[in-house]
C-alpha cells in the first residue's frame, strides 16, 4: 500500500505528461483531419453520404490507413472489416487501449458523426507520437464497420461482430436494396486492403473509449464542452393492435360505430399523458401507425402503430410498460406486444472517473451525461471497460448536413480522450 500523501498515485502518467499530451493535440490538423475526411462522400449541400462499404468508405479507410501509418501506427483489419491503428507502448504483450468509432454515414449525414470520434484517436495518436510521452500499453485507434446500418441492417454490425463473433456469418448474407451482400463488398476489402494483415474477431481489450457529438441539446444548453457519458439508455419496442368493424361512414349511426381507430387514438392520447407525467429522461414516441383498410369512406377495421419507449432506468421502463399495457387494456380488444428490448448500459465507472479526472486535471468543465442514441460502445460494453466522451451538437442537431460543433469544442474533446487513454495506458 502506498502512503498517504500528495503523490499517492504510484502509476498513471505524471500530471505533467497529461498535460504535454493535451498540449500536443492539434486543434487545426484536426480540423483539417475532419474536412479531409469529408471529402469522401461529400454531398453538395456540404452534408457527408458515405454508407458503409461503398466506394467512399473504402476511398476514406486508405486515406486514414496511409495517414495513421505516417504517425508510425500499424494497420490491421478484421473480417468484418474492422480497421486499427496500433502504436505499441513499452510492454508488447500488455492489453491495448482502444479508441474511435465508425467512418460510415448515414444518407443525410454531417461530417462529425462517428467521424469525429475516429479522427480524434487518429490525433490522439499524432499526439503520442509529437509529445513523446510514454505508455506502457499500446494504443490502438479503431474504425468500427457499418455503425449505422442504413444500407445493411442491423447498425454496429462491426462493433457487435466483434465482440460476438457467431453473428458473422448472418451478417455476410445480409443484401442492401440492390442486392449486393456484406460478404461481396468485404471481398473488395481482401483486394484492396491486402497490405494490410488481419487479425482475428474477438480479441481482449483493456478498455475501449469513444469519443462522439452528443446529438442531443443537453451539452449546449448547459455551455460545458464535455459529457462523461454514464451509459446508454435502455430502449424498448412494442405493436399494438387495435381492432373493430369495417363499415360505411355515412350510413352507420354513432350507436353501431365499432372503430378502430377511435380505440388507437384514445390509446395513444392516454400514451402521451403518462409520457407528460414522467420525468425528464422518459422518452415515448409513437413514429407509426397503420390503418386498415385506410379508405375515406369506410370506418377502420384494424390499427396498428409502434411505441418507443426510453429511459436510463430499468425500473421506471418497467413501471411505464405496466401503466402502457393497462391503457391498451382499457380498450376492447386491443393487443400489445414487445417486439424488442435493449436493458440500459451503465459505462464502467472507472472509465467514468478516469475520463471525469483527465478533464479536472485540464482544468476543461466536464458534466455527467447519458446517452440518447444506440452507439458502437454499446457492444464494446459487455467486452471491455468502457466509456464515452461527449462534445456539444450545435442545436442537438445530427444525421443532417448542418450537423456542427466549434472546432474549440472538437479539440477540448480530444484532449480529454488523449489523456483517458494516456491513464488507461499507464494503470
Ligand atoms: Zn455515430
Amino acid at each position: 500500500m502506498t502512503a498517504s500523501s500528495t503523490n499517492q498515485t504510484t502509476r498513471g502518467p505524471s500530471s505533467e505528461d497529461v498535460r504535454a499530451l493535451a498540449t500536443a493535440v492539434d486543434e487545426h490538423r484536426l480540423g483539417r483531419l475532419i474536412n479531409d475526411l469529408a471529402a469522401f462522400g461529400a454531398r453538395d449541400d456540404g452534408g457527408v453520404n458515405r454508407q458503409a462499404l461503398t466506394k467512399d468508405d473504402f476511398r476514406g479507410r486508405r486515406f486514414l490507413i496511409d495517414l495513421a501509418r505516417g504517425y508510425g501506427a500499424t494497420a490491421h483489419q478484421d473480417t468484418i472489416g474492422n480497421l486499427f491503428f496500433r502504436v505499441e507502448g513499452s510492454d508488447p504483450h500488455a492489453l491495448p487501449v482502444v479508441t474511435g468509432s465508425h467512418a460510415d454515414s448515414q444518407p443525410t449525414g454531417g461530417k462529425l458523426d462517428g467521424a469525429y470520434g475516429v479522427c480524434a484517436a487518429i490525433e490522439v495518436l499524432a499526439a503520442l507520437r509529437d509529445s513523446g510521452v510514454s505508455h506502457r500499453r499500446p494504443v490502438e485507434a479503431v474504425i468500427w464497420t457499418n455503425e449505422e446500418g442504413c444500407r445493411f441492417p442491423p447498425g454496429s454490425m462491426g462493433a457487435s461482430a466483434f465482440t460476438d463473433p457467431g453473428l458473422l456469418a448472418g451478417f455476410l448474407g445480409t443484401a442492401d436494396k440492390d442486392g449486393i451482400t456484406v460478404e461481396e463488398e468485404l471481398s473488395a476489402v481482401v483486394a484492396d486492403f491486402s497490405d494490410v494483415p488481419s487479425r482475428p474477431l474477438g480479441a481482449p481489450l483493456a478498455a475501449f473509449v469513444e469519443a462522439h457529438i452528443e446529438q442531443g441539446p443537453i451539452l449546449e444548453a448547459v455551455g460545458i464542452p464535455v459529457g462523461v457519458v454514464r451509459g446508454i439508455q435502455g430502449t424498448r419496442w412494442f405493436e399494438v393492435e387495435t381492432t373493430g368493424v369495417a363499415a360505411h361512414a355515412g350510413s352507420t349511426p354513432k350507436g353501431a360505430r365499432d372503430d378502430a381507430l377511435r380505440k388507437a387514438t384514445a390509446i395513444a392520447s392516454d400514451a402521451y399523458r403518462l409520457f407528460a407525467a414522467g420525468d425528464d429522461n422518459l422518452r415515448l414516441t409513437i413514429g407509426r401507425m397503420n390503418v386498415a383498410p385506410g379508405s375515406i369512406n369506410v370506418i377502420p377495421e384494424r390499427v396498428s402503430f409502434s411505441v418507443d419507449l426510453r429511459h436510463p432506468e430499468t425500473a421506471t421502463l418497467e413501471s411505464a410498460e405496466s401503466t402502457l399495457r393497462s391503457i391498451v387494456a382499457s380498450q376492447d380488444g386491443a393487443t400489445i406486444a414487445r417486439v424488442m428490448e435493449m436493458p440500459p448500459t451503465p459505462f464502467d465507472e472507472v472509465i467514468q472517473r478516469t475520463i471525469a479526472d483527465a478533464a479536472r486535471l485540464l482544468g476543461i468543465p466536464a458534466v455527467p451525461i447519458d446517452s440518447g442514441a444506440f452507439h458502437d460502445s454499446l457492444h464494446l460494453a459487455g467486452h471491455a471497460p468502457t466509456g464515452m466522451v461527449f462534445v456539444p451538437s450545435r442545436g442537438g442537431l445530427s444525421h443532417n448536413p448542418n450537423e456542427y460543433t466549434d472546432l474549440t469544442d472538437l479539440a477540448t474533446g480530444t484532449r480529454v480522450l488523449a489523456a483517458t487513454v494516456l491513464a488507461l495506458a499507464n494503470d
